[in-house]
């Protein structure tokens, strides 16, 4: 199953393509990989949105020089 997301910035494409990020306080959410706009899926089922986060690969860390 896939879910056709779409950002602000004008990026489309399937949700599976975001990458996630810890947000803090115990929530994850996926980030755009066009803009990097955070999403914490609070329109997502709590279930569903594990699994979607389980899932996700892990944003590139911030690059620390
Ligand atoms: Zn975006």
């Amino acid at each position: 199953m896939t879910v056709e997301e779409a950002c602000f910035c004008g990026w489309v494409g399937d949700l599976a393509s975001k990458r996630r990020l810890y947000l803090g306080d115990g929530q994850w959410g996926l980030v755009c990989p066009r803009c990097g706009r955070p999403d914490n899926l609070s329109w997502l089922p709590a279930a569903r949105r594990q699994e979607v986060i389980a899932r996700a690969l892990d944003a590139a860390p911030p690059a620390q020089e």
